[in-house]
């Protein structure tokens, strides 16, 4: 029997399974998917707000301040990777100029820190793209931006550390309430019993309400954003995120560097019927760029190497709706988090935890918080490089060329509690396939090396979920 079961492990349900592995409690976390953070939390803008645009007084506005500054602690704690970007919002207009007036008061009371307004003239001796034609910025130094992927892994990872236990394709379908515990039924016939549970399905965190309270008061209404991607090459375009004033769609469509050198374009905001539609349109895309050109000049449409889409888990309740429920005692929901979920996920799973639950137990004493540093070949220096050819020699040979990723890098992230055997894992967790080719070099290589390290036959090997093979028979080529 679990203390606390976690439904979904998307940031927001890593995030709490790393806060309640602080105490001496008996936590699993299931997951639909067959890896973590592979639904909202993989296709977003990964920016962590400042706080300026949720209106003030709700969950929102709070958690997105709080979230903002508790990710220092993680770039400390888990090593994530931040970048301190700062972002300029632009005002086009005179009609925009009062209304960036408003947002700045709200974001004042919200408490973020450091604002202050800047001519366009200002603004370009920073970002000479920005368009000439914006009549006002107003610029926000703490935005950031993360890699949400890595921040629900690295959490959910340091928490498996401590004690959680993590059950990967595992759908939950239904749940049960009797004898003071939940039973909670899985597509894989597999039963957890547990104390309480948390809901933290993201998109599909109605229907799991729904399982147990048929009469919940809220409803996810699901928006897709649509994204370019423009190649690491472009690194240097733009270095704050320049946000549009924000309107009822939201943020608006944004220039956004990420992590890893890339730019994002987007994303667009559009109401659709399927929970799961991550398709990117012809209109989606075309609206990208008209919307871009208000905001920036020389933009390198040439460098595009992908497009992408995700799916916001909006609720009718117009606020990050968490509750216990109000007719099951010790069933908790973490639901409607769409924008700012990643921002304020490490102040979530606090809120969550102290002030929904009142979870009064002291942390435990081998709680570690820590988790050791990632070793990332392409950012080492050549005497730490050298070293560690010789420790372990597959750090010599680079398989990814678009990105430096060494043999043995993809070989770790086989392995250990949160490794993956396809394609598509190795590409998140190692970024073997992230460049300018998108695997069309290195791919082959990575799917001998799965192969060879989990002894599995190659056609065995799939891109991304069950019965998705790369080859559909067997290969003559050896390994
Ligand atoms: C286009 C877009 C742009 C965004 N940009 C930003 C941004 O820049 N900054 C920011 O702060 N936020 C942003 N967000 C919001 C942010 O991505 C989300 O708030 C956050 O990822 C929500 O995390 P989650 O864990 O609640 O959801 P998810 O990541 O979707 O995780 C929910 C998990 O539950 C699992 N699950 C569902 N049903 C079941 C079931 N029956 N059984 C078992 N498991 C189940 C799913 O498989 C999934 O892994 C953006 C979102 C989108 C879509």
């Amino acid at each position: 029997m679990y203390d606390y079961t976690i439904i979904g492990a998307g940031i927001i349900g890593s995030m709490i399974a790393r806060e309640l592995s602080k105490f001496d409690l008996k936590v699993c976390v299931l997951e639909k998917e067959n890896d973590v953070a592979n639904v909202q939390t993989r296709a977003n803008s990964a920016i962590v707000h400042s706080g300026h645009d949720p209106k003030h007084g709700t969950l929102k506005a709070r958690l997105a301040v709080e979230g903002n500054d508790l990710y220092d602690a993680l770039e400390k704690e888990l090593h994530i990777s931040l970048l301190r970007t700062g972002a300029f919002v632009c005002a086009k207009d005179e009609d925009e100029i009062i209304d960036m007036q408003k947002l700045y008061e709200n974001a004042k009371l919200n408490g973020v820190e450091d604002m202050e307004f800047l001519s366009i003239d200002e603004a370009k001796k920073l970002e000479p793209n920005l368009n000439s034609n914006i009549k006002k910025v107003l610029s926000l130094p703490t935005t950031k931006v993360c890699f949400p992927w890595e921040v629900a892994f690295f959490a959910l990872e340091n928490a498996i550390k401590n004690g959680v236990e993590l059950y990967r394709n595992t759908h939950v379908t239904n749940i049960s309430y009797t004898n003071n515990h939940f039973k909670v039924e899985t597509k894989s016939n597999k039963t957890y019993l547990s104390k309480h549970l948390i809901n933290a399905a993201g998109v599909y965190s109605d229907q799991i309400a729904k399982m147990i309270n048929p009469d919940i008061s809220f409803e996810i209404k699901p928006r897709k954003g649509e994204y370019y991607v423009l190649d690491k090459s472009v690194k240097g375009y733009m270095n704050h995120v320049i946000y549009p004033m924000p309107s009822k769609k939201g943020k608006g469509v944004l220039i956004t560097p990420q992590i890893h050198g890339n730019i994002l374009l987007g994303p667009t905001s559009d109401w659709v019927e399927d929970k799961d539609d991550i398709s990117t349109t012809e209109k989606g895309l075309a609206y990208i760029k008209n919307n871009i050109k208000d905001m920036a000049e020389n933009v390198p449409y040439h460098l595009i190497i992908r497009q992408f889409a995700g799916v916001r888990s909006t609720s009718t309740y117009e606020d990050f709706y968490i509750q216990e429920d109000q007719k099951v005692k010790g069933f908790y929901h973490v639901a409607g988090i769409d924008s700012p979920g990643i921002t304020a996920a490490p102040a979530i799973a606090k809120y969550l935890v102290n002030e929904v639950i009142h979870i009064d137990l002291p942390i435990k004493p081998d709680f570690n918080p820590i988790l050791k540093k990632k070793i990332v070949y392409k950012d080492l220096s050549d005497d730490q490089k050298k070293k560690l050819h010789k420790e372990k020699p597959l750090y010599g040979r680079i398989i990814c060329k678009c990105e430096d990723i060494t043999e043995q890098e993809i070989i770790d992230a086989i392995s250990g509690p949160l490794g993956s055997d396809t394609i598509k894992g190795i590409k998140k967790r190692a970024r073997a396939g992230s460049g300018l080719c998108q695997g069309g070099y290195c791919e082959s290589l990575v799917l001998r090396i799965i192969a060879r390290e989990t002894h599995k036959p190659l056609h065995e090997i799939n891109y991304d979920q069950e019965n998705t093979p790369i080859l559909d028979q067997e290969s003559k080529v050896g390994l």
